[in-house]
């Protein structure tokens, strides 16, 4: 039998190292098609969106993908291919190429995500009505969610311990190395695109990729034996002890944009974690430790895959029903960095100019937003980091603000951070403050916290009147904190107690 031409469709994987569906779709094929399809509802500006970049994605993630996709090209033409590029809605292009490429096995990476979900199935039916092999092998994760939802009775885990306990050791990276890739066969007359750059999307304000993180798999891999090298950060890593102010070096590994691209294996990064171990004397564990987060990110995959409407508070059996309330404008001056108080602007600034925060970071304006302060609902804030950060991931976003908004996983909704005292713990001089916030790098260390309580003759010499240069507090976070904890109670009591009333009479009974 003539062997079969193959396709290897990009979405996510990014790469080369570890890429089970790549070596799936070369093994054996005559040619080798690598495809990735630019879908404009995805990448095309959006004008109307409060801040530069699509309707779905910021300027900051679409040039890291961008950047990504022209580092695979790059790594496909050092192995004698290189990456095909395509423009139109995924489906309609894959239902083409399919057929006009005489194409006799499929190759994806496994996707958990809804959308993703939806799209395959629809696209692995097109092609088995066509005799078409399809492989779809799971790499985007350590684990198989779907396995480990079977092991453990049907349900996915609700808690981290008992997913660790369920999971044991992931499956070892592929460690083929390539010397050759398979030719891309005769493209039928499509016209092969080069991988646009942010002006060719019609982008004109690219000054404001200011993200200090370039993507790619060379750059992840660079970053990843950097993080390495430093064996003995890697075994004492202890999560809850990081900086959340620190931006110069972060105090974490910033590879999460590339393991949301998949530029780089989680299960290579697991391994190089667990080789640094075997030689350190001691190291840390999980949940706290460097190999803790990698599990930390395939529990919120596994959630959220076994989970009906994970991104919703109605209809999801493990979201706490909250009244949250409809403030605007207060959402407002948290998106856009003017709730008066400097730690949490500094940080919403950071997201719109680099894409990326420290997990702490991420706590704080989370908490302030939902069951700390403002009381505003955890779907109104997760499309806001949906959008805007470039490590952006389905699963984990929505698990982390059901977390923080203390609507599943965490409960203690009396905890909440401080917006003045947190930051000042890490950062008593306010740098970071005063980097992403410059209208108040001259307001004197006592008052960077707290700006509105400097005398007026400081603010003048500090170049920054409270109200008109920079906003008062849009709450007292004292008498704002006191009332969401009482609010969380009587959430909290009616979800307990009045399991047979309905989720909208529940609601009503609260506003
Ligand atoms: P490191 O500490 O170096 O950890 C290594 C890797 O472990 C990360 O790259 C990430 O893949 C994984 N990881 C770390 N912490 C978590 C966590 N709490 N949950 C799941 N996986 C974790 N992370 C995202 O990747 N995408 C998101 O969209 C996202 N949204 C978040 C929203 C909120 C409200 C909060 C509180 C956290 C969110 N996180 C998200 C989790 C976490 O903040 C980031 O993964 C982490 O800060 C990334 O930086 P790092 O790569 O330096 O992490």
């Amino acid at each position: 039998m003539e062997p079969a031409n193959a396709l290897i469709w990009f979405r996510k994987g990014l790469r080369i190292h570890d890429n089970p569906a790549l070596e799936l779709a070369r093994r054996g094929s005559r040619y080798l098609f690598p495809l990735f399809v630019l879908d404009p509802y995805y990448l095309e500006p959006d004008p109307s969106a409060f801040s530069p970049g699509s309707s779905r994605a910021g300027i900051n993630r679409i040039q890291f993908l961008l950047e990504s996709l022209v580092d695979l090209d790059s790594g496909l033409r050092k192995l004698g291919s290189r990456l095909i590029i395509l423009k139109g809605d995924p489906l309609h292009v894959l239902t083409s190429v399919l057929k006009d490429w005489k194409i006799g096995k499929l190759c994806f990476e496994f996707d958990t995500e809804p959308y993703s979900q939806n799209r395959d199935n629809q696209i692995k039916e097109i092609a088995r009505a066509s005799g078409i092999e399809v492989f779809s092998p799971v790499s985007h994760t350590l684990f198989d969610p779907a396995e480990i939802i079977q092991k453990n009775g049907g349900k996915p885990p609700l808690t981290y311990q008992s997913f660790v306990a369920i999971a044991g050791k992931p499956p070892a990276p592929l460690s083929l190395v390539y010397n050759q890739l398979p030719a891309i066969g005769d493209v039928a007359g499509y016209e092969l695109l080069s991988i646009p750059s942010i002006y060719d999307l019609g982008y004109k304000d690219v000054e404001q990729v200011f993200s200090p993180f370039h993507g790619g798999e060379t750059e992840a891999l660079n970053r990843l034996k950097e993080t390495l090298d430093n064996k003995d950060w890697v075994a004492k890593f202890e999560k809850p002890k990081g900086d959340p102010s620190a931006f110069i070096k972060p105090a974490t590994t910033v590879l999460s944009p590339y393991l949301k691209f998949g530029c780089l294996s989680p299960r290579y990064f697991f391994q190089c974690i667990d080789n640094v171990y075997k030689t350190a004397k001691k190291h840390t564990q999980p949940p706290v430790s460097l190999l803790g987060q990698l599990l930390w990110r395939d529990f919120f995959y596994t959630v959220g895959f076994g989970t009906p409407n994970f991104d919703k508070m109605q209809g999801n059996k493990i979201c706490k029903q909250i009244p949250w309330q409809e403030e605007e404008q207060q959402f407002l001056a948290w998106r856009d960095g003017m709730t008066g108080y400097p730690w949490i602007d500094a940080i919403m600034t950071q997201l719109k100019k680099w894409g990326w925060m420290h997990h702490l970071a991420r706590h704080s304006v989370a908490c302030f937003l939902t069951r700390g302060d403002l009381f505003v609902h955890w779907e109104k804030g997760r499309d806001v980091f949906e959008r805007l950060l470039i490590d952006s991931d389905w699963a984990i976003n929505n698990g982390n603000w059901l977390w923080l908004s203390c609507s599943s996983f965490f409960y203690q909704y009396h905890r909440i951070y401080s917006p003045i005292s947190f930051g000042k713990k890490y950062d008593p001089n306010g740098n970071y403050v005063k980097h992403f916030l410059p209208v108040l790098k001259d307001m004197p260390k006592e008052y960077i916290y707290e700006p509105w309580l400097a005398p007026l003759s400081i603010q003048r010499r500090a170049k920054c009147i409270i109200g008109i240069d920079y906003p008062h507090p849009v709450v007292n976070h004292d008498l704002a904190s006191k009332q969401c904890r009482t609010r969380m109670a009587a959430a909290y009591a009616l979800n307990l107690s009045s399991e047979s009333i309905g989720v909208e009479e529940k609601m009503k009974m609260l506003r």
